[in-house]
């Protein structure tokens, strides 16, 4: 078979312009002028999103779970914030060899080039398939911040271009807990490029496009259509476009609602910065301002992330850790600029700005369907962290491994008959290494968490953290990092409930009888 060309339709999203921010906004590196003074919405500016949010749904989402996934009114920042230029990063196109026309059946083809599609194409190469990536060749641009010994256990140590030997974080008082654990900001530019070179090592060939859809063959294999009418054939294609990829995955019906987190941060360069370089402020709940709060949005409790590379280089981001709709970049960059009056910071100079959007929970992909997904796609997103690329990056090999069996089955020699392929879903065992019961277990115990959270005023959240952050240092590192089993879990939920106040203790409660993620919770641990 060979790469051939058909007419096909594609999609067309709409994004809302949210002219007040956009406007401010000069240029993305270097020293810029940069002011406060975002507009707040009224209730004109909130009707017009609503109907742009219809128009886009009408215009080529799915449904309103992958509008909002895709950033729903935000979108533009989404965009703003891929569409980074960083300079220092390489193109892919100059490091992997090109997938030609008239390439002949790929085992495989990864979709996506972010870290979850890069580090699964190395790996499934390195099992000896023929590897295709296809994606747009863009760089890294999110900031990454891992946990040290997350990263040293997956061999990536030298990725990361600043650590702090410890992690802090401030509730209410200037008396910090300490976490005991050291954090990390990851290069980008060192992350993308080693896992670059894995792929280039392992023989993965690539295509810089986007793929429009994925289609099923009369002989059991499938073929990825991209943009300009690209086809590349493959037995099996594997979606890692990132948390909006309803366009080429099914997810199941009925799922939990999408919530969202959104962060706005600066990397700057400031006078008077309280924060010791040496330690990084994994959250500060902290008061963000001592005048009276004008509007009830503004109550919704945000902290602020902080980096200190030097005592005058920071990185800065004010975050909302979940909302049921998202908080607008305009609030979250006003409650930045309103803290840094009240600390008596002073910016002089801007290097960076990042907009995130993270879409946490939602449903998790159908798995009946034959094609794979992976990373953001396949609901690996730690529903109360927003985390997900150490988990991503440190199932790769097992989920390379479950994918290769099943290319070697007997189901995928040249010599069976394409009913073989067709007759089942073929893809099941890769589905059942991603997703077994217990994973999801867990994942209904964090989305449990997560609706919890949503419920919180600031000082409800602080009290949370509070209890939180006095359990066993295990069971934290274990519930930040998704690495508690489902039977962890339930330790951990009968010790939060042994340290917390009482009224956290009924909190709980009601929430366990009367909220619907107490139910999917029980159904899920209840489920053999
Ligand atoms: C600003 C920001 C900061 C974050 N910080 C952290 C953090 O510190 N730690 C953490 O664990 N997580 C973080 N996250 C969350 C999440 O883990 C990241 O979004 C992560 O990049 C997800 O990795 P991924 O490879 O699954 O998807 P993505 O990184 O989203 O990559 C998807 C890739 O697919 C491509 N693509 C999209 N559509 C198509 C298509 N149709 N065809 C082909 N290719 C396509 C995209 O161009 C992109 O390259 C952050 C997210 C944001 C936005």
């Amino acid at each position: 078979m060979t790469c051939v060309s058909i007419r096909h339709s594609a999609a067309i999203a709409v994004s809302c312009p949210d002219g007040s921010f956009v406007r401010r906004r000069r240029s993305y590196g270097g020293v810029r002028q940069w002011t406060r003074g975002g507009r707040r919405k009224g209730p004109q500016a909130l009707r017009q999103e609503e109907s742009c949010a219809a128009l886009s749904v009408k215009n080529g989402f799915a449904d309103e779970e992958e509008y909002v996934k895709a950033g729903g009114s935000l979108m533009r920042f989404v965009e703003m914030q891929e569409r980074k230029p960083m300079e220092e990063q390489g193109r892919i196109s100059d490091k992997l060899p090109p997938i030609s026309a008239g390439e002949s059946l790929f085992d495989l083809v990864v979709i996506g080039c972010g870290p979850a599609g890069l580090s699964l194409a190395a790996e499934t190469a390195k099992k000896g398939l023929r590897v295709g990536l296809v994606g747009p060749d863009l760089p890294f641009t999110n900031n990454y911040g891992v946990w040290v010994d997350e990263f040293k256990d997956l061999g990536l140590e030298e990725c990361i271009d600043h650590v702090w030997q410890d992690t802090i974080v401030y509730l209410d008082s200037d008396n910090p807990i300490v976490i005991g654990r050291a954090y990390g900001r990851v290069s980008r530019h060192l992350l993308r490029e080693e896992l670059i070179n894995r792929c280039f090592e392992s023989g993965v060939v690539y295509l810089n496009s986007k793929v429009e859809r994925i289609i099923e063959a009369s002989d059991g294999h499938s073929i990825v259509a991209c943009e300009s009418d690209i086809m590349i054939p493959c037995k099996l294609a594997i979606v890692a476009s990132g948390a909006a990829s309803g366009k080429l995955l099914q997810y199941e019906v009925g799922g939990p609602q999408v919530t969202v987190q959104t962060a706005y941060g600066v990397e700057v360069e400031v006078e008077n910065c309280p924060y010791d370089p040496s330690l990084m402020v994994f959250m500060d709940y902290r008061d963000y301002t001592k005048q009276e709060v004008r509007c009830p949005e503004a109550e919704y409790p945000t902290f602020l992330y902080v980096m200190p590379m030097t005592k005058t280089r920071v990185f800065f981001e004010e975050t909302c850790l979940a909302s049921k709709h998202a908080m607008s970049f305009d609030l979250l960059k006003e409650k930045l600029l309103l803290r840094f009056e009240t600390m008596g910071i002073q910016v002089t100079k801007v290097y960076e700005e990042e907009w995130s959007y993270i879409p946490l929970g939602g449903s998790l992909p159908d798995t009946g369907q034959k094609n794979l997904a992976f990373g953001a796609a396949a609901s690996m997103i730690h529903p109360t962290t927003g985390y997900s690329v150490a988990r991503s990056l440190s199932e790769a090999p097992a989920y390379a491994s479950a994918i290769a069996n099943i290319l070697n089955s007997e189901k995928f020699s040249d010599q069976a008959a394409p009913w073989k392929r067709n007759a089942e879903n073929v893809s099941q065992q890769a589905w059942n290494t991603l997703w077994p019961r217990e994973r999801k277990r867990q994942r209904a115990f964090f989305l449990f968490g997560l609706s919890l959270l949503l419920r919180f005023d600031i000082e409800g959240i602080r009290e949370f953290f509070q209890t939180f952050f006095e359990l066993p240092e295990w069971m934290v590192q274990g519930f930040l990092g998704s690495t508690l089993s489902s039977r962890d879990l339930i330790w951990f939920a009968l010790y939060m409930f042994a340290v917390a106040p009482n009224n956290m203790r009924m909190c709980l409660v009601r929430h366990l009888f009367f909220d619907p993620a107490g139910a999917s919770l029980a159904r899920a641990y209840l489920t053999l």
